[in-house]
C-alpha cells in the first residue's frame, strides 16, 4: 500500500483473546461447560448461548443470557477460577511476536486491551516474556472495561489523540466498541470479512497479525521518524 494512503498511527491497541492469544476454543469450551452444568443446558444450547455474546466479559455474557437468575455468580466465579487455572498454557498466535516487534521498530506504541482480570493478564505477558512491548496492559475490572474505559484512560493518560489510535481486534463486538473512539482493524477468525462488512466495519481486515504493520504509518511527532 502507498505510505500515504496507510493509517496515521501513534498507538496500537490489541485485543488479547483470539487477536494476540489463541486461547477462543479454550474460552468457548470451559464458558459451554459452565453453561450446561449450572443451567442444565444442552451442549447445542449453550455453544448457541455463548457465540452469540462472544467477545463481552463472562460475566456479561452469563447476565445477558441468564437475566436475574440466582446461579449467575456462582457460575462466573467457575468460570473465572477455570480460566485462571489454565490460561497460562494458551499460546500466543506464530506471528505475534514478529508483529509486536515491528510495531515497536516503527516507534508506534503497543497496548492490551482485554477483558481478563488485571492481575491475570499481567502475569500472563510476564510468563510469556513479552511484557516489555506494551506501553500498558489494560485487564479488566467493574467499571474499567475493554471499550470507552480503555479508550479514555489511553487518550487521557498518555495523551495520544485516538484519532490516531488503531484497535485491532477479532470479534464484532471489538469493531463496535472502536465506533466513535479510534479506527479499527478487524482480524479474520472467528468472524469472516463479510461478517464484518454487514455491521459497518469499511476499514482493513486481514487474515494474520503481520498483516497490519504494513497498514499503519508512524506519525511521532517527538524524535526521529
Ligand atoms: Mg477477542
Amino acid at each position: 500500500m502507498p505510505r500515504t494512503q496507510r493509517i496515521p498511527c501513534r498507538a496500537v491497541i490489541f485485543d488479547f483473546d483470539g487477536t494476540l492469544a489463541d486461547s477462543m476454543p479454550f474460552l468457548e469450551r470451559i464458558g459451554v461447560q459452565v453453561m450446561m452444568k449450572y443451567y442444565a443446558a444442552t451442549l447445542e444450547e449453550a455453544t448457541r448461548r455463548y457465540r452469540s455474546t462472544t467477545g463481552l466479559p463472562y460475566e456479561h455474557q452469563i447476565k445477558m443470557n441468564f437475566p436475574g437468575d440466582e446461579k449467575n455468580e456462582a457460575a462466573i466465579s467457575e468460570f473465572e477460577r477455570l480460566k485462571i487455572d489454565r490460561i497460562f498454557d494458551q499460546e500466543l498466535f506464530p506471528d505475534t511476536v514478529e508483529t509486536l516487534q515491528r510495531i515497536q521498530d516503527m516507534r508506534i506504541e503497543a497496548f492490551v486491551s482485554s477483558s481478563t482480570f488485571q492481575p491475570t493478564i499481567e502475569e500472563y505477558f510476564r510468563r510469556k516474556g513479552i511484557a516489555g512491548f506494551f506501553l500498558e496492559i489494560m485487564g479488566y475490572r467493574p467499571g474499567f472495561e475493554k471499550g470507552a474505559h480503555h479508550f479514555d484512560h489511553v487518550k487521557s493518560k498518555y495523551g495520544l489523540p485516538l484519532d490516531q489510535v488503531v484497535f485491532v481486534g477479532d470479534s464484532l463486538k471489538d469493531f463496535e466498541r472502536s465506533r466513535g473512539f479510534c479506527k479499527f482493524i478487524g482480524v479474520e477468525r472467528m468472524f469472516s470479512l463479510q461478517d464484518f462488512r454487514r455491521i459497518g466495519h469499511e476499514g482493513p481486515v486481514v487474515k494474520h497479525l503481520s498483516q497490519v504493520p504494513p497498514l499503519l504509518r508512524s506519525v511521532r511527532t517527538r524524535g526521529p521518524d
